[in-house]
């Protein structure tokens, strides 16, 4: 989970591997000030789940705490012990499914929990009565995504019961949108209605609303009318957007920049196949280079033949299957230096390889590429005297 695990380290900030994932933390302050100035008055809830998008869970939860945020979201509970273990103060809720054997857990290191039916409300109840804490809980209610929470159609149940529940606190009331990354809204605007209906229950009965949410990057950027009192948004604090067709009504960047050094110069001869399964190979010499990056790393081997690395300003292929440790780049007749910079995907000033281009290659969506580069790439954080 952290983002110094499995990394030999000659000194406490000396990494020895020469591939890298760079977290500029300046970009990553001015994309949470964009996004905030964007919401207005709603509250911020970054959603720090999957090591952050891959940024790093620990390191980012401290500078979005420094920035001001209100609370941060993760996905599973040892997401939230870890954030408490390193000190994190403010709010973190758990978004995800809980099982019953972990609500002593939460308790114990102050997390929110997702509460996403009236079995497991009473649980917490209970538990949290055992144990002589109070809970704080949101409600999770499902409009439309048919993952977890109680349906729009019978939520008042929930509700109702959730003010009988004397050792918890609904601090939130929250839903999650299914189809907001596109520019077709109506399935959004559906569910945006369906959680409406569900907070009347607080107006019918002249009770304060509970923090309500519901907003993630797309609609952030499509419907400010769902901003509510508070938005979770994850991948477009990243800098990335969630898919291409969306308009770009926030300015972000990429935080992020995944490079590597060349570790071998050859020249590949004529008809002298390349790499497992013996893929490619050309009618003349070729000048290549090596890069130890694989998909063990988490460069998706389905990029084989598609892929192309930034190099001194101008990008070349990958050329035969990408390997678990290692692809060969085609320079052709240029020239490359072991110990060159290679960028697999970021920017060097002027070009640019964006993270959805790697997405297009891997036929896969932004968020899978970011969270699956894995714990062997070690983290390292530009500007962090943030
Ligand atoms: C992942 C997630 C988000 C953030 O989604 P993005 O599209 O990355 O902004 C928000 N809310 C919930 C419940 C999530 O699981």
């Amino acid at each position: 989970m952290d983002q110094i695990i499995n990394h030999a380290t000659i000194s406490s900030d000396e990494i020895i591997r020469p591939t890298r994932l760079e977290i500029d933390l300046n970009i990553l302050s001015d994309n949470f000030r964009a996004i905030k100035n964007h919401v207005g008055n709603a509250k911020m809830m970054p959603i720090l789940k999957a090591n952050a998008y891959g940024h790093g869970l620990v390191r980012v939860a401290q500078l979005m705490e420094k920035l001001g945020a209100d609370s941060v979201g993760v996905a599973v509970l040892e997401e939230g012990i870890l954030l408490r273990q390193n000190g994190i103060k403010i709010p973190v809720l758990v978004l995800g499914g809980i099982w019953g054997n972990q609500i002593p857990h939460f308790l114990k290191y102050d997390l929110t929990i997702t509460a996403s039916s009236i079995e497991k409300l009473k649980q917490i109840d209970e538990i949290a009565t055992s144990m002589k804490i109070k809970a704080k809980v949101h409600l999770k209610i499902d409009t439309g995504m048919e993952r977890i929470g109680v349906h729009y159609y019978s939520a008042e149940n929930l509700l109702r019961e959730s003010l009988k529940c004397k050792n918890l606190e609904v601090e939130g009331i929250f839903s999650h949108f299914a189809n907001s990354d596109n520019k077709e809204l109506d399935y959004t605007r559906l569910q945006l209605e369906r959680f409406f209906e569900v907070l009347r229950f607080y107006e019918k009965h002249s009770l304060q609303f509970p923090i309500r949410h519901i907003s993630k990057s797309g609609s952030i950027l499509q419907m400010p009318e769902a901003n509510l009192d508070m938005v979770r948004p994850g991948l477009l604090l990243y800098g990335v957007y969630p898919s291409l067709e969306i308009s770009h009504t926030i300015e972000v960047k990429p935080a992020s920049t995944w490079k590597s050094l060349v570790v071998y110069f050859k020249v590949i001869k004529a008809n002298h196949p390349v790499g497992y399964g013996l893929t490619w190979q050309c009618d003349h010499d070729v000048r290549s280079v090596t890069i130890p990056v694989g998909y063990g790393d988490g460069y998706f081997r389905s990029m084989s033949h598609k892929a192309e690395v930034l190099l001194r300003g101008k990008r070349y292929p990958v050329i035969g299957r990408i390997s678990m440790d290692q692809i060969v780049v085609n320079i052709e007749k240029d020239s490359a230096y072991n110990g060159d910079e290679i960028i697999l995907f970021g920017s060097d000033g002027t070009n640019k390889i964006s993270v959805e281009e790697l997405a297009e290659w891997a036929g896969t969506i932004p968020y899978e590429v970011l969270t699956n580069i894995n714990t062997r790439v070690p983290r390292v954080y530009l500007n962090s005297d943030r």
